[in-house]
């Protein structure tokens, strides 16, 4: 008997042990994960992303919400909301980054390094860090109130909110170096800092509750916008009544019914134009 028989043997059926002989509960076919009721990929989703079975919003996804709300934050930069919003998001990463230990740190610390708590350029393409962080929270807000399905829940948005405020920093040096097949060699390892899900519901919930209210107002503002645009483009589409057609001296209306005065094709005839040959021609090919 080997060692590994006589572990199995001895050790009592664990909690876990016992559940991972089950099926995940939303029948997916695989077996437990330790002591939860899912598997280890419905487990990971619901740790990441707030629900068993959500998905990951990619960064590219939001990318035209984060668009619409750079230029929205651009515009309205003296607004006292959105300085307050911004000056709100600026000291609770900034907080979070400076205590040792406290949730999220790890994180938050990569985005004080990466410049987004100034409102300075970050890079060639985000002129304002402050503004990018701001906008990337509004666009998460508008894209979860714009496509319901996609963050159907409190829970998904919570953790997405999160999620992509973090994901704006650059990935971290890891201490470990990994093995590059193409190259053959041993290199430095880059990823982003995991955090768990506690830190992402908790940090996640901090921002939702305390810029839901504000998310609301720039969307009846854009919401507002909109309808100025609608507004004007119908002016353009106003009906011409027969009272407007006076210029025209003998304007008189044909009844639907009425036949046509002449056949649609025989009109006048013009060189070069739909009718290639003068009215009663008959072309050539085409003679009796
Ligand atoms: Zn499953």
């Amino acid at each position: 008997m080997n060692n590994k028989k006589r572990n199995e043997l001895l050790a009592l059926p664990g909690r876990s042990r016992l559940n991972e002989t089950l099926s995940c509960i939303l029948h997916c076919g695989n077996f437990r994960h330790g002591v939860s009721r899912y598997c280890s990929t419905h487990l990971g989703r619901l740790l990441r992303y707030g629900g068993p079975t959500q998905q990951r919003v990619e960064k590219s996804t939001l990318a035209p919400e984060v668009a619409i709300m750079r230029k929205f934050l651009k515009h309205n930069d003296t607004h006292p909301s959105v300085i307050a919003a911004q000056d709100w998001l600026t000291k609770f990463v900034r907080q979070i980054a400076e205590i040792k230990g406290s949730p999220g740190q790890a994180q938050m610390r990569q985005l004080v390094y990466d410049g987004f708590t100034e409102s300075a350029p970050v890079s060639k393409w985000i002129p304002n860090g402050q503004r990018e962080m701001l906008a990337t929270v509004l666009a998460t807000f508008y894209y979860a109130i714009k496509r319901p399905a996609a963050l159907p829940a409190n829970e998904p948005l919570t953790y997405a909110l999160f999620n992509h405020l973090i994901r704006l920093a650059s990935p971290v040096k890891r201490g470990r170096l990994k093995y590059n097949a193409n190259t053959g060699r041993e290199e430095i390892l880059y990823s982003y800092p995991q955090p768990g899900a506690a830190v992402r519901r908790l940090r996640g919930r901090e921002i939702r509750t305390t810029l839901a209210s504000f998310a609301d107002k720039v969307f009846s503002a854009l919401e507002r916008q909109h309808q100025l645009e609608v507004e004007r483009r119908q002016k353009l589409e106003t009906d011409f009544k027969d009272g407007d057609l006076k210029h025209r001296k003998r304007y008189i209306p044909r009844p639907p019914d009425a036949p046509r005065k002449r056949e649609p094709n025989a009109g006048t005839f013009q060189r070069g134009g739909r009718n290639k040959f003068p009215p009663g021609y008959v072309p050539k090919g085409k003679r009796g």
